[in-house]
């Protein structure tokens, strides 16, 4: 790799200010940044206070083995206890915890404080009598369904890590995590609702179970929920039905306390660059990291918010911003459980005007599938109880973000876009919406008590204008704290980039504007060599995205005999572009030239209907860099849809432009 750090191309000079009234009863304003960079261990053990402690810790850190790292020493707390029953004691029982929305119109069912107490109590006393314990994994392979969420709170109550593989998966992707984590128990359903119609997962788990047995793992027992009624195969010595188990449980369940560092969850990645990674979060740093920043970045004011994240809790943002951060916080939510255009396109802002939904939080895979549909359908509906806005998952375009802000914000709601990772387990950089002035397409700057910067190859900070490295400083308390069964590979991983120095190394590229504000650019694997300039993907995708024709973009690098690599681009049109004109690449190819100049220039432009996304709705672009250069297309598993691989590379024999 060359010494060159990455190519700062675009410019962006619009910037949109916190609203006056939201700044002005801010839960965490500006002097937070100073207080936790003067003393970040008082900082977090401040943040640590947030939550209830059988047993407060003897010391904030023990940083003595690194990258290993223990927060709050000798602290005992149970995260169920935190995320549930403190509320309801401290009077709040009667507050809506869920508003839970099914895909089936007329399938909704709330949930207050006290009805979710009483469910993660009878799951934990029903998981008890099938044997799970403190330590032992449990699996849960299930729909955006309530019990889902009951099911992880009856594991943390339990001390069990779970491990929430997607619903969309395979039973080879779930069978090859049950035997990593060790899975005794599986908490499933028969089916759930996704585009209108019953999908089958006991299925799954049965294919599963026996895909585990022939590598010699047993799974002991496979609890299922009813949802759709489909007829399932039943083993009488294995599988036991929710309603029968659960329904049956006392209400009565005395918790445990557990260490602040014991194991909480195991959260596979999404396998956007390679294998999926087993990531270990533990309990106490955990908690304070994500119930801070939920606090935090979505200014949550519990008593009046209504906030929904429409994540999958088979990720880590339904983890972290469904599951532990907002339940921690006692807020209100929505839970949705099937997809944005089910039963019809408008159905997510039939959700928002319904509830009257305050924060809302979501990823520009689809806020750009929003803008290809076109703004008639959001204009459908009453928007106007929103006052936040959040992205999360990929960088999000300067035009995603002003659409996103024009048409589903009304122009009065800030957006957070926020930066993270399955392994730091909550939000790292991100706007502080009382505090910070917005611009599109930058994650700003990192929380105050996180040290994240942009350096160079030798692990230097790069001055403002410049990109490079994006990398975390110090330890923080949500971090991972090793992949499963795999301390070497967690070193190596995360760690060796800059061992020297002790920096974290997320993977991503980045840069710092003008006035150091932080952008990102992508995976540093995806940055691409043109004669010698290093090219992010990120910015000629923006690029390409702000034409007026254009709703997604994707770039690769392809080896080139005259420039080393070349940039190719795949795009999807807008559904107003028609089918964009016969001269749409050559408009394209100028359009980038002008807006970031000739370097950035695609070589080739391929217009398609569909690109390679993960379930988790990111752009594989390694599968389009083998489909650049002719190679045989890589690890599929965690593909959404695999066909739209043959149908990009049927296309793009025919989609050559020369210069
Ligand atoms: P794998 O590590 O298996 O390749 P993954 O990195 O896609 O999978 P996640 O942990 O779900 O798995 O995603 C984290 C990554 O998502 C980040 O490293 C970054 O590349 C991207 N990302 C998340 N939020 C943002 C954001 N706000 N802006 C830019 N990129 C983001
Ligand atoms: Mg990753």
């Amino acid at each position: 790799m060359s010494e060159e750090t990455l190519s700062n191309l675009s410019r962006e000079d619009r910037s949109f200010e916190p609203p006056a009234e939201l700044a002005a009863a801010a839960n965490v304003t500006a002097e937070a940044y100073e207080r936790a960079a003067a003393d970040p261990e008082a900082f977090w053990a401040e943040q640590a206070g947030r939550l209830s402690w059988e047993r407060e810790w003897d010391q904030v850190l023990d940083w003595s083995n690194p990258p290993f790292a223990k927060w709050f020493v000798g602290g005992r707390l149970n995260a169920a206890y935190n995320c549930v029953d403190r509320h309801v004691e401290a009077g709040r029982g009667d507050t809506v915890a869920l508003h839970w929305v099914g895909e089936p119109e007329a399938d909704t069912r709330d949930l207050t404080y006290a009805q979710l107490q009483d469910e993660v109590n009878r799951a934990a006393n029903a998981l008890t009598a099938l044997g799970v314990g403190s330590g032992d994994r449990v699996a849960i392979y299930m729909p955006m369904i309530p019990e889902a969420v009951v099911a992880m709170l009856a594991c943390a109550r339990l001390g069990a890590p779970h491990t929430v593989v997607f619903g969309g998966f395979s039973s080879d992707a779930l069978a090859s995590r049950l035997v990593d984590c060790g899975a005794k128990v599986v908490v499933t359903s028969d089916g759930g609702y996704r585009r209108g119609a019953p999908s089958a997962l006991k299925p799954a788990v049965d294919e599963a179970r026996a895909k585990a047995a022939a590598q010699d793992f047993e799974v002991e027992h496979v609890l299922v929920v009813r949802r759709t009624g489909q007829d399932v195969a039943w083993d009488d010595a294995v599988d036991v039905w929710w309603h029968d188990a659960v329904a049956g449980a006392s209400t009565e369940h005395t918790c445990e306390f557990f260490d602040a560092e014991h194991p909480l969850y195991v959260m596979y990645t999404s396998g956007t660059t390679g294998k999926p990674k087993g990531i270990l979060h533990t309990t106490g740093g955990y908690l304070v990291g994500t119930s801070f920043t939920h606090d935090a970045v979505f200014d949550l004011k519990r008593d009046t918010d209504v906030y929904w994240c429409t994540a999958d809790i088979g990720w880590v943002t339904g983890h972290s911003y469904i599951v532990y951060g907002p339940l921690a916080n006692g807020a209100t939510q929505v839970m949705y459980e099937g997809t944005p255009d089910a039963p019809f396109k408008g159905r997510w802002w039939q959700i928002v005007q319904d509830y009257k939904v305050t924060i809302f939080y979501t990823a520009p895979t689809a806020i750009r599938t929003f803008m290809k549909q076109g703004r008639e359908i959001p204009d459908g509906f009453d928007l106007s109880s929103l006052r936040l806005l959040g992205s999360v998952g990929e960088s999000i375009n300067p035009e995603a973000y002003m659409w996103y802000r024009e048409v589903i914000g009304g122009e009065r709601c800030p957006i957070v876009d926020t930066w993270w990772q399955t392994e730091t387990g909550a939000i790292m950089i991100s706007p502080l919406p009382g505090v910070t002035a917005g611009k599109p397409g930058s994650a700003m700057t990192p929380l105050p008590g996180i040290e994240a910067d942009v350096v160079d190859e030798a692990g230097e900070s790069v001055p403002n204008g410049s990109g490079g490295y994006l990398v975390v400083k110090g330890p923080w308390p949500s971090m991972l704290r090793t992949l499963w069964g795999d301390d070497d590979r967690y070193v190596e991983t995360y760690w060796s980039r800059f061992r020297k120095q002790g920096y974290y190394f997320a993977g991503d590229g980045a840069k710092k504007d003008e006035d150091g504000a932080i952008w990102l650019l992508g995976r540093v694997d995806d940055v691409m060599n043109v004669s010698g300039h290093r090219l992010s993907t990120t910015e000629i995708e923006s690029a390409l995205v702000s034409h007026p024709k254009v709703a997604e973009a994707a770039v690769v690098g392809a080896a080139d005999e005259t420039t080393g690599q070349a940039v190719c681009a795949f795009v999807i049109l807008r559904d107003s572009a028609g089918d964009g004109g016969e001269d749409i690449v050559e408009e394209l190819r100028k359009h980038v030239a002008k807006e970031i100049g000739a370097i950035a220039k695609p070589r080739q432009i391929m217009v398609v209907p569909e690109l390679p996304k993960t379930r988790s709705g990111k752009i594989m672009r390694r599968l389009l860099k083998d489909v650049a250069e002719n190679r045989q297309v890589g690890d599929v598993t965690t593909l959404a849809d695999s066909s739209v691989m043959d149908l990009i590379s049927s296309g793009l024999q025919s989609g050559k432009a020369d210069d």
